[in-house]
């Protein structure tokens, strides 16, 4: 089959630029093993994680505003995440047949060069070749080659469709100390298991501004983390399980009913990859320029594969702008500014940032001055008692506009939208502060903050 553009993937990097490209009247061939668009943030990742997260922290709120005893019927939560997965599986069913100019084969592609690829099916191959490619496989969860990983669960286990772990673990050890590690911890405490997070060193949520983090770790008293911990071996003992390993230069060994591995997440390439030539970095990312193209003309990698963003927001605009740059016959009119993309750590408070925050400016030399707000003083952190945690701006000390924010506690995955359209657009202090935020919403702090220093 002959096509304009080849997308190897369905996620987030992908079908964006397949709807855009079909749109502009290109002929698109997507390819995706699952059989359904959404990849991994639909199948396994942010949609069900954040469906099983809300319900716990209604849950949460429940208990503590209202004095409710219900407890956590994780069969029935499993059930509603299922459903959610389905009404998104058959919008995106719905998508793809108001686009008949986009081809979907639920298959694997192998890359063979020059435009050229084989998708395998199960009901057989198919040839295709086209003038552009997009490269979107995504990321998968790494499991340590230690003796027992396979008695262990990864995110993709717990929260995969219809996967069949329907009940909570009374007791469960959670191995990492990146977001997708801290996330978990927080999600299955609310719902009422008792959670040890198990990090390696003494530093959570590298790659974060450590004063950010300082902040957060701040709010989680109750998460029982076991530090410079490493892990050795898990084994069955009965109903349980025993994970061993080192803390410092000393032996532990926890017992625990479920152990979960959140040490990393590894690129996807499809096979016949790297004999194409494609250049990738040390830890096998494909290496793209903000235009999104690689070392060979017309290949183009979006999303989790490039390494540079790994959220499903960013793979959608890396996806847009791909497909923007091809329209244009290649020529790189649609750059991604990877400097103002929000990233949320949905914990219990949830922590988001966006463009340049305090350590950052302070390693670059960039003068900033400070605005803040506590959500102590906030009325909506008020009604629901999580008056913990602050807004914080900086803006560039002479011409006063916003380089970036912070926010953790309540809705800082919301706010931190408004913060990153006013980096984006280089708003100053003053126009942050003229703009008349809703009361009673938490955003009010962004203007009240800004209000500060103008
Ligand atoms: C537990 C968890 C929670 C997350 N929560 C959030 C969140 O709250 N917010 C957020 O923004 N991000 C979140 N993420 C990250 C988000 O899921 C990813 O950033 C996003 O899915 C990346 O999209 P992608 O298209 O690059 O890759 P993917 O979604 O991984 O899609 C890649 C697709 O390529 C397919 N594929 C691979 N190889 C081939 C091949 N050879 N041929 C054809 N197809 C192939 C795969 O089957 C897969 O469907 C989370 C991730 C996890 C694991």
């Amino acid at each position: 089959m002959r096509a304009d553009v080849l997308i190897v993937g369905g996620g987030g990097g992908a079908y964006p630029a397949a709807f855009a490209l079909a749109e502009a009247g290109r002929h698109v061939v997507m390819v995706d093993p699952k059989g359904v668009l959404g990849g991994n943030c639909l199948f396994e990742g942010c949609i069900p994680s954040k469906t099983v997260r809300e319900m716990g922290h209604l849950l949460v709120r429940a208990q503590r505003l209202l004095g409710s005893t219900t407890r956590a019927d994780f069969g029935a939560i499993q059930a509603h995440r299922d459903h959610v997965q389905e009404m998104r599986f058959e919008m995106h069913r719905k998508e793809l047949l108001d686009h008949p100019n986009v081809t979907f084969f639920p298959g694997t592609a192998r890359l063979r060069g020059n435009g050229r690829a084989t998708v395998r099916m199960e009901d057989g191959e198919r040839e295709v070749e086209a003038d552009s490619t997009i490269l979107a496989t995504g990321t998968e969860a790494v499991r340590p080659p230690i003796p027992g990983q396979e008695l262990c669960w990864t995110s993709d286990d717990l929260f995969r469709y219809r996967t069949p772990i329907r009940e909570l673990p009374e007791d469960v050890v959670i191995v990492g100390g990146g977001y997708i590690a801290l996330e978990i911890a927080c999600i299955l405490r609310s719902l009422g298991s008792r959670v040890r997070l198990l990090v390696r060193s003494h530093v959570l949520l590298r790659g974060a501004d450590p004063d950010l983090v300082a902040l957060l770790q701040h709010s989680l008293p109750g998460l029982d983390i076991l530090w410079n911990s490493t892990l050795a071996r898990v084994d069955r003992d009965g109903g349980s399980l025993v994970v061993r390993g080192l803390r410092g230069t000393k032996p532990y060994e926890e017992r625990t009913d479920a152990c979960l591995l959140a040490v990393g997440r590894t690129p996807v390439l499809p096979d016949g990859a790297r004999e194409t030539g494609l250049s990738v970095d040390p830890r096998g990312f494909v290496v793209t320029d903000e235009f999104l193209r690689t070392n060979i003309p017309g290949v183009y990698a979006t999303g989790d594969v490039n390494g540079r963003a790994p959220y499903f927001h960013a793979a959608v605009r890396e996806s847009l702008a791909a497909a923007h740059n091809i329209l244009a016959g290649h020529r790189p009119v649609d750059p991604v500014n990877f400097a103002a993309i929000p990233v949320t750590i949905f914990t219990d408070p949830p922590m988001a940032w966006v463009g340049l925050t305090r350590t950052q400016a302070h390693q670059r030399s960039v003068e900033v001055t400070e605005a803040s707000y506590p959500f102590s003083t906030d009325p909506k952190a008020q009604m629901y008692r999580e008056t913990d945690g602050e807004i914080r701006l900086f803006f560039d000390r002479g011409s006063r506009r916003l380089r970036g924010g912070w926010v953790l506690g309540i809705q800082a995955p919301e706010l931190i939208n408004e913060i990153g359209l006013a980096v984006s657009a280089g708003l100053t202090a003053r126009e942050l502060a003229e703009f008349p935020d809703q009361h009673p919403t938490s955003h009010e702090g962004i203007s009240k903050a800004a209000r500060q220093i103008v």
